[in-house]
């Protein structure tokens, strides 16, 4: 059934504390870990627990948790004491995905560089 655990997902063992992870907000429907690998001094991967490999995929079987993410990462940024940040959603390997379990990027506490890219 979709939004299943995935045996081979390594989100979804996070999710079910199989794997250590540094959590910084949980809701019945999400968490919010740290990025082991951070690119800025805040950068915190905000996830739905159920397992969906991409946003679009989320946003169109759970609506309401794919906007969960958005105010959850709002509040990440609340909590991080970061006014300004950036959201990032990779879909697909060709754009950068290397994890298949949706999870927003949130990057803040330097100036982010300008651009799309
Ligand atoms: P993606 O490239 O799929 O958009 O993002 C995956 C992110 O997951 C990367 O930023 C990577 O550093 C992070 N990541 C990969 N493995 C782990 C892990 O075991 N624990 C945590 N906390 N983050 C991870
Ligand atoms: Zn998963």
């Amino acid at each position: 059934m979709s939004g299943e655990p995935q045996a081979d997902c390594l989100f979804c063992k996070i999710v079910a504390g199989e794997i250590p992870a540094t959590v910084v907000r949980k809701t019945e429907r999400t968490i919010a870990i740290r990025d082991i690998n951070p690119q800025a001094p805040t950068h915190v991967l905000v996830m739905p627990r159920a397992h969906y490999p991409n946003a679009p995929e989320l946003a169109a079987a759970e609506p309401l948790v794919a906007a969960e993410l958005l105010t959850e990462a709002a509040e990440v940024a609340a909590e991080e004491g970061i006014a300004d940040y950036r959201l990032i959603l990779n879909v697909g390997a060709g754009a950068g995905q290397t994890v298949f379990h949706v999870h927003v990027h949130v990057l803040g506490g330097k100036p982010l560089r300008e651009g799309m890219v």
